[in-house]
């Protein structure tokens, strides 16, 4: 199976009628990225970049994130590379920030909302990602979006440090696709007004789960429903990849979902352009997705819609895979 799987390295991913779909990596450090083309990672699908902030007792300064940042877009050469901006708060804690301590941390003060507040954190990352875009292919994308605002508020800072940039003649990329995470179900639902103003989805399906199900992805007793093949979850999904195509934009995935077998026909059939794993997921999903013909995952997803029960979906997957 190893063999199989390596001889996929340089291969595109295509069903097995001829539909293409990206297969890309999460990573968190721009080490990670030898690791993304030994597995033959089309794209970066999502860098974190938390790990730069975390680790250290003080912020990270524009130039030490600039460097991370050119590392990665060099190394993966003209190839896309979504980088998320700070999605800290909830289960990543930055000791140094000294944020008060919150009753519902998975609920609070993280991610876009503390960026928003704490412009002067969000403007220098946004400045260190401006100044790299020159080095490839970069894509930005705002993490826990829950209203349009929010996304236009901070692509407004975007905007404003890129004309600042400009203004001290320092080079930066003319066009920088912009996208959000959809991990809040107010996204999620509003989707097809997010689709006329961003330019891509990435569907963070380990949120938006625990956030639609109401059940702590942390929390063992609850577990049982962290469903991600709940109707609600890809009647959610479907919509996002509607919204997306209407408009004429791509929708992807990030979360853990995008990189499982189980999910991997639904997500084919449902249109998902993009699916965004760990590195060593890419080619056995590339080996199963060359395996199946995306107008029968269609019919499959679209059944998938209509049951009930998320044991329901999984009985009907298991009927198909060979
Ligand atoms: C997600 O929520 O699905 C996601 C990819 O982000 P993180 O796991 O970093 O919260
Ligand atoms: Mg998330």
């Amino acid at each position: 199976q190893r063999a199989e799987w390596r001889k996929l390295r340089e291969e595109p991913t295509v069903s097995t009628d001829g539909v293409h779909v990206e297969l890309a990596a999460n990573i968190g450090t721009p080490n990670d990225v030898a690791g993304v083309i030994d597995n033959g990672g089309e794209a970066v699908g999502l860098y974190r970049t938390e790990f730069l902030y975390m680790g250290r007792d003080k912020l990270p300064s524009e130039d030490v994130q600039y460097n991370a940042y050119k590392t990665v877009l060099e190394k993966m050469a003209g190839k896309p590379v979504v980088v998320r901006t700070l999605d800290i708060g909830g289960d990543k804690e930055l000791p140094y920030l000294d944020l008060p301590k919150e009753m519902n941390p998975f609920l609070g003060f993280r991610a876009i909302r503390l960026c928003l507040d704490r412009q002067d954190i969000f403007r220098t990352q946004l400045r260190a990602l401006l100044r790299a875009s020159v080095h490839g292919d970069l894509r930005i994308m705002f993490p826990m979006i829950a209203t349009l605002v929010e996304f236009r508020d901070a692509k407004a800072l975007l905007e404003e440090e890129r004309a600042n940039l400009i203004g001290e003649g320092v080079a930066v990329a003319d066009h920088i696709q912009l996208g959000i995470m959809v991990e809040i179900p107010s996204t999620a639902v509003l989707a097809d007004q997010f689709a006329k103003e961003v330019d891509f989805f990435s569907i963070g399906t380990n949120d938006l789960i625990q956030y639609t199900m109401a059940a702590d992805r942390m929390n063992e007793r609850v577990s049982y429903l962290y469903q991600p093949y709940n109707p609600a979850i890809l009647r959610l999904v479907d919509m996002v990849i509607k919204a997306a195509h209407k408009e004429g934009k791509w929708a992807g995935m990030c979360g853990e979902m995008a990189g499982d077998s189980v999910a991997i026909p639904l997500l084919l059939g449902l249109g998902l352009d993009e699916f965004s794993m760990s590195a060593t997921s890419i080619l056995p999903a590339r080996s199963q997705i060359s395996k199946l013909s995306r107008a029968d995952m269609q019919e499959l997803a679209a059944k998938a819609l209509e049951c009930g029960t998320a044991e329901e979906v999984v009985a009907l997957v298991e009927a198909i895979q060979v």
